[in-house]
């Protein structure tokens, strides 16, 4: 039998693996699985570094890095992802959080937190809420506020059920199985969503780990990546209140054909802003007045 591996060797000898199948992230994904395998943090994994790996840990370590050669990302592996500093628990129908759509959530809070000082309450829905991370995001950020979290999936609304509970955000944050608008009544004070908007004939393209492990429907947003845009800017006007704003993430060249839509719905563009690579990624819109 060989002796043990100590802890950096593990690091080394995964790094080195997934750096030979070609993963560009293969330092950052070695550290992030075997850290959050065995429970420790990243200083954990630099300090105790010659700590002995035991057997029963290197076969957990085994199965997940032949899950990660198989283009599963590393948090879907570890079953969770930060988002907004709330750790969300993911399902095979949710989206994994992304770091450009934080820049959404922090587009919209100073119109939310506004809302709230003007009016003492904002109520906002969240359409395709997935895992639930914006809504999640802008109700933790913004005492006073509630949210109505709609998908077509009821597995998604499940997860982000449980993501809510988690947070303690339960009491403010209801669910609805929802074909967009079809399902819902009420007005809202804010509509956001970060809807599927890849072209269809793209979304074949994308790199296996989203290919393969997010869920199409969170992607494919039709023929022309415009499908569910269509159905916001048609339904919003009847589920907004006279002053509520509309905030969509959008593909990085969509801000002239989403703009146009909901111009042609009777909104006019408030705001537009650049995700971390300097792409077009938000917009919020408001009724004409
Ligand atoms: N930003 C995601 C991606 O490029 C797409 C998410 C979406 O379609 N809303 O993988």
């Amino acid at each position: 039998m060989s002796a043990p591996l100590t802890l950096h060797e593990a690091l080394v000898s995964v790094r080195r693996r997934f750096s030979e199948a070609g993963i560009d992230t293969a330092a950052t994904d070695a550290r992030v699985l075997i850290a959050g395998l065995l429970g420790l943090s990243m200083t954990d994994l630099v300090v105790d570094d010659q700590r002995s790996v035991t057997e029963e840990e290197g076969d957990l370590i085994e199965a997940v890095v032949q899950r990660r050669l198989n283009r599963e990302p590393v948090h879907r592996i570890l079953g969770k992802r930060e988002f907004y500093g709330l750790d969300l628990a993911l399902s095979p129908a949710t989206l994994e959080p992304r770091p450009d759509t934080e820049i959404l959530v922090e587009g919209l809070l100073p119109y939310l937190q506004a809302m709230v000082a003007a009016k003492g309450t904002a109520r906002f829905m969240d359409m395709g809420t997935g895992t639930g991370a914006i809504a999640l995001a802008l109700l933790r950020e913004c005492p006073g506020t509630a949210a109505l979290a709609t998908d077509i999936s009821e597995q998604a609304l499940e997860t982000a059920e449980r993501n809510a509970a988690l947070h303690g955000l339960d009491g403010r944050f209801h669910t609805l199985h929802s074909n967009w608008f079809e399902a819902v009544q009420a007005r809202f004070d804010m509509i956001v969503s970060n809807p599927p908007y890849i072209t269809s004939r793209v979304v074949g393209e994308l790199e296996p780990e989203v290919r393969l492990f997010d869920p199409m429907a969170a992607l494919d947003g039709g023929a022309d990546g415009l499908d569910a845009y269509r159905a916001i800017a048609e339904g919003a006007s009847a589920h907004l209140e006279a002053d509520g704003i509309v905030g969509l993430e959008i593909g990085f060249d969509q801000k002239d054909s989403v703009s146009a839509l909901f111009l042609s719905h009777g909104f006019m563009l408030l705001e537009a802003k650049c995700d971390h690579g300097g792409q077009d990624r938000v917009l919020i819109f408001r009724p004409k007045s």
